[in-house]
């Protein structure tokens, strides 16, 4: 995928993502402070911005996504604004000068990412975090390097909302959700739901 279908698919991911608002609110209102669906939407409805203005001019898939991550850091607030910034800013910073995303270079993405973000906020599998699915998105992209983007990706997305659906039998140590303890249980984190969304918003974009 170069760049400047990269660039759309990104485009349609914000886009997606506004839209799932009410859904991101819902599950934030039940383990967190219910403010993690309007994070999401301001810091996507950003992004949106960025992509349709022209002062965003990248050179290889690597800058649009660190560009990408540098908004999302600056419009979001919370701490999902700080750890999905950080993905975005350094995954892309790790794949800087590709031309393409391809399946190895979304697969060094995710990885360098999530190397970032446990940096960064310390949060490992099994703490009920968006860690959780994108520890199992990076280990699915890692496995199917040999496959075309467009049949890896729906299987990274599924991957990573099982994940996702893995941190109902989570306690929550981390953020908000964590003065909840055992009553968190039974219940989805939804910065692991947001991960999901992305990554399946592009498989449903990727050509
Ligand atoms: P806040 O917790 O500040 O209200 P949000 O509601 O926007 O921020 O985001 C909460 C989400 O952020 C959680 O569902 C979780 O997935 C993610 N999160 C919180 N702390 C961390 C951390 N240390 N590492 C990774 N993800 C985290
Ligand atoms: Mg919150
Ligand atoms: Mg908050």
């Amino acid at each position: 995928m170069d760049l400047v279908t990269t660039r759309s698919v990104i485009r349609n991911v914000a886009e997606n993502m506004v839209a799932s608002e009410p859904e991101l609110t819902r599950l934030d209102q039940i383990v967190g402070d219910g403010d993690h669906g309007l994070g999401m939407q301001r810091g996507f409805a950003a992004v949106a911005t960025l992509l349709d203005g022209d002062t965003c001019n990248p050179q290889d898939v690597g800058g649009l996504l660190l560009q990408v991550g540098t908004r999302m850091m600056s419009s979001m607030g919370g701490a999902s604004g700080a750890i999905f910034g950080t993905l975005f800013r350094a995954g892309g910073k790790a794949i800087a000068g590709e031309p393409c995303l391809t399946t190895p270079v979304l697969s060094r993405f995710l990885n360098e990412g999530l190397n970032a973000v446990f940096a960064r906020g310390g949060a490992k599998p099994g703490d009920k975090t968006m860690v959780d699915a994108l520890t199992a998105a990076a280990e699915k992209a890692a496995s199917l390097q040999d496959k075309p983007l467009v049949e890896a990706l729906p299987e990274i997305a599924a991957a990573a909302h099982l994940g996702a659906e893995g941190t109902k039998n989570m306690v929550a140590v981390f953020g908000r959700s964590k003065t909840l303890g055992e009553r968190s249980l039974g219940h989805v984190d939804p910065g692991a739901v947001s991960m999901a969304l992305i990554l399946q918003f592009m498989a449903e974009g990727v050509t």
